[in-house]
Formats: structure tokens, sequence, C-alpha cells
């Protein structure tokens, strides 16, 4: 087949150090959501695989686990070089593979500084701490299964990897399997960065196998997972039996609250944005944009014309903001939930069912904005996953945070207000994981969510603590 696989030749995984054929058979086709045309196809690992992996993994821990914060921050130094150096390869990836717009370079940039940024966090982080009388030591909690999406999948390996190594862990990744080039990139770069074998090893097989076998291995520590509140259930339940430690991090609806007194040219700006990053296939996605009742007329007109900003097209195109979505599937579940959202009762204000008239093929969708939506409707509580916004009006502040809170998940939200006080206390009442006002962003901060949005948090100090356990030495 003389497709684009040539190079990207996805039939290998990385066990031990080494780059090997998997003993698993099965072929994973993947498919160019520009037209749908098949691109390739991925081997798959299989149980025989991840149980290699692990054990190589297994056999690396007790060295790894005993260097010290110097030779760590040193292997991430590394890492980050020689990912660093594979930044044009992988934005290629991300846009073939998915259709991430290449005008969102910060995908590609996040995959870097997620070393840098751990460097920064592990430098200042003290593995022993006094308390009283007793020496607490933080102590790597050992293997680490470290499973990734596919809408940023090479980021989630280099985070969930930076972290779980700087806590003294060696790893098994799984990646997605919708996701075999921008794995097959990463792998590379990681693997030029020559770290000791069986510290990092990465298997794509499907998550019903693969994930499936590490999760329920007894040599496996912890998970980490970032991916659907439903696969993050099943996670869960699989991991009791070996009390592995769990870090989730799922799904969302976020809200993006605009406050009455906020610029609504800015904010609406900052809204569509927040609702349409990654195409709308990004978890912490502002689906819900919460507006005071009596500037709704006003917000809609400017909004309707801040749509132009935001152009459906060819990924590769520098003026698109929004590409295709990865699957057929998640086109067909965009459109089920467009005509829902009409049979539910709520009004197109741009956009509607189908494909855009310029892009007839492929997995394009029209960049929705559905008002007169109220909280209770299916569009308003389920995760679409796609650039599908909701405009709902609030008559106070109680009332937008009511709004805000009723939800089942918690994993992030958005205010926008000229008053950062004000924007400030109405986000210490909301039942999010984080909070954004005015589009500001910390990266150290920690990330997670409340409620059916995940367990634990990634990122800086409190993402390396979910890799650690506290041993309390009394004397
Ligand atoms: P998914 O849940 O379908 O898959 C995620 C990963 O889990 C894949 O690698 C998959 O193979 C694996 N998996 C599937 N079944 C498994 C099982 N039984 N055991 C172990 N592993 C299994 O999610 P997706 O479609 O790849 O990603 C989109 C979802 O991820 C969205 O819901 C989105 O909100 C969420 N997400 C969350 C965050 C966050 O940080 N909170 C970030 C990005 C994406």
């Amino acid at each position: 087949m003389k497709t684009v696989m040539q190079s990207y030749p996805v039939n290998q995984v990385y066990i031990g150090g080494n780059f090997v054929t998997p003993h698993g058979s099965e072929l994973f086709d993947l498919f160019n959501p520009v037209n749908g045309k098949l691109i390739g196809q991925v081997q798959l690992a299989d149980e025989v695989d991840a149980e290699m992996a692990i054990a190589a993994a297994k056999s690396a821990l007790p060295r790894w686990s005993a260097t010290s914060k110097e030779v760590r921050i040193e292997a991430l130094r590394r890492l980050q070089v020689s990912v660093a150096a594979s930044k044009v390869d992988l934005l290629e990836a991300v846009t073939t593979e998915y259709g991430a717009p290449q005008r969102n370079s910060y995908m590609v940039d996040s995959t870097v500084t997620a070393f840098s940024n751990m460097i920064k966090t592990l430098e200042e982080f003290d593995f022993t701490r006094k308390i009283g009388r007793a020496r607490v030591e933080l102590a790597p909690v050992g293997v680490a299964g470290l499973i990734t999406p596919w809408n940023s999948d090479a980021f989630f390996i280099a985070d969930k990897l930076a972290t779980a190594l700087a806590a003294g862990c060696t790893v098994v990744i799984k990646p997605s399997e919708m996701s075999a080039m921008q794995t097959h990139v990463i792998t590379k770069a990681l693997h030029e960065a020559g770290l000791p074998k069986g510290v990092l090893n990465i298997v794509t097989g499907r998550g019903d196998v693969v994930g499936s076998a590490i999760t329920r291995h007894p040599d496996v520590s912890k998970i980490s997972f970032t991916g659907s509140t439903e696969t993050g259930k099943i996670i869960l339940s699989q991991a009791v039996e070996t009390m592995k430690r769990v870090t989730l991090e799922l799904g969302g609806k976020s809200p993006s609250i605009i406050l009455d007194d906020a610029d609504l040219e800015e904010a609406a700006s900052g809204a569509l944005m927040a609702g349409f990053a990654n195409s709308g296939q990004a978890c912490v996605a502002g689906t819900r944009i919460l507006v005071p009742e009596k500037r709704l007329a006003e917000f809609l007109a400017i909004a309707t014309e801040k749509m132009a900003d935001f152009p459906v097209g060819d990924p590769r195109d520098p003026a698109t903001a929004i590409g295709p979505m990865v699957s057929e599937r998640q086109w067909n579940r965009v459109q089920r939930y467009i005509h829902r959202g009409v049979a539910d009762g709520a009004r197109i204000v741009v956009g509607g069912p189908g494909r855009p008239t310029e892009f007839p093929e492929g997995y394009f969708v029209r960049p929705t904005l559905f008002a007169d939506v109220t909280n209770d409707m299916l569009i308003a509580r389920e995760e679409i996953f796609g650039p599908v916004l909701s405009v709902i009006t609030y008559r106070d502040e109680n009332h937008a945070v009511e709004i805000a809170n009723d939800s089942t998940y918690g994993l992030h939200a958005y205010v926008f207000s000229s008053d950062s006080e004000r924007a400030g206390r109405i986000a210490s009442r909301l039942e999010v994981g984080r909070v954004s006002i005015n589009g500001a962003y910390e990266p150290l901060s920690p990330f997670g969510g409340f409620k059916q949005s995940g367990i634990g948090r990634e990122y800086g100090a409190f993402g390396l603590e979910g890799f650690l356990e506290p041993r309390s030495i009394m004397a």
C-alpha cells in the first residue's frame, strides 16, 4: 500500500529499550479525516506484549527508583531536547492523524514544555519532610501504567512520562490505538534521549486488551489515565483488585460564565476560543456559555460575527481554526447531538447539521452555536466532543453558579468579567478543578476534576505527589 505509512512504519512497539515487532498481529485501520480515505494500518500489541513491557519496567525499577534528583533532572533535559527536535514531525503527525489545525501548534509546544515544567517542579520539590518526630519520605509508587487518549496523545505521553520519571517510577505506556503516528514520532524522540533500558516501554494496542492487561496486572502499582468518563469507570473497577493508585483525567462540560460587567467583544472571543479548542475535541472545552438574560441579544449578535474568526477548513491551511472530526464515528456522534438539540427546542444561531458546503467529504462538521438552551437538555449535559456550543441564560450571579454546578462533570470553568475580584468570588463557588478568569493560565497549578471528571490531579507538585507514597519513619 503506497501511503503516508511509508514514513510512519507503525508496526513496532518499544520494550526494554528496543523497537520490536509486536507479538499481536491484529491490524487497525487509520483514516485521513480530511477525506475519509485509508492512510495505513497499525499492528497492535496484545497481552503478551503488555506482559513483556511490564516485566521490563519491573526489572528497571530498583535502579531507577534509587536515582538522585539530579540524575532525573538530567534525563528530563535530554528528553526535552530530543522531543523539541521532533516538533515538525509531530505537527505533521497530529495533522495527518486527527486533523489538528497547524495554526494550533500549542499541541506540539506543550509536548516539549511538559518536560521543562516538570524540571522546574523537581528542582523545588522536597522528597523528605519532617512532621513532629517523624521523617516522612516520599517514595516512588512503583511501575506506572500510563493510558492516553487520541486527542493529544503525544502531549499526554510526555506529561505523564515526565511526572512518573521525576518520581522515580518506571513506566508502561498504552497510547490510543488511533494515535499510532504521533506515538511513533514521540517514541523515536524519547528513544534518542537514551534512558536506561526498561525505564520506558510503549505498547500500542486496544484498550480492552492491552489497557486492561496493564490495569489488572499485579506488578503495576499505579494507573494514570486520561480519556472518557465511561472508560475511567471501567479502569477504576479493574484496578481495585490489586489496589492500584489511580489518577483519572476524564471528560467535562465546562461552563463559560460571562458576567454582566464583561466586555462582550472580549468575552465572546474568549468563550468561542474556549469552546472550539482542538476543533471542539478538548476535555476542557467551554461548551456551555452562560450569558445574563438582559445581555443575550447583544451577546448573540457579537458572537455570530465572531464565529467568522473560527473558520473550518483544511488543517494544513494556516487560516483554519477548526479541522475535521477525528473519525466517522465522531462525525456521526456530533450530528446526532445537533439533531437532538433541535428536537429538544434549542435554536440554531450559526451552523447546523451536515457538512460545510466547501468540504463535502471527510469528517468536517459545521461549527454550531445554539441559543434557547436550558441546562436540562441533553446537549447541555453530555460531552459532545465537537464544535457545538450552547448558550444558556441566567438571571443573576447565584443562578449562574447554580447552572454551572448543575452537571455530573467538574473539570474546568471560565469566567469573564471586568472586575477580577468579583470573578474570583464566583470562581471559589464553582465545583470544578480549574477556573480561568479572562483567559489566564498557569501550567504548574494542579489539573483535574471534581465529580465525574476524575480523581486526583496532574501537573506540578500535585501531579508529582500522585506517583509517590509517603513513608513515615518515627524515631
Ligand atoms: P477513551 O476513553 O475511548 O480512550 C482513552 C484510552 O483508554 C485509549 O488509549 C483506549 O484504548 C483506552 N481504553 C479503552 N478501554 C479501556 C479499558 N477497558 N481498559 C484500559 N484502557 C482502555 O477516550 P478517547 O476517545 O481516546 O478520548 C476522548 C475522551 O478523553 C473525552 O471524553 C475527553 O474528555 C477525555 N479527555 C480528558 C482529558 C482530561 O485531562 N481530563 C484530556 C483529554 C481527553
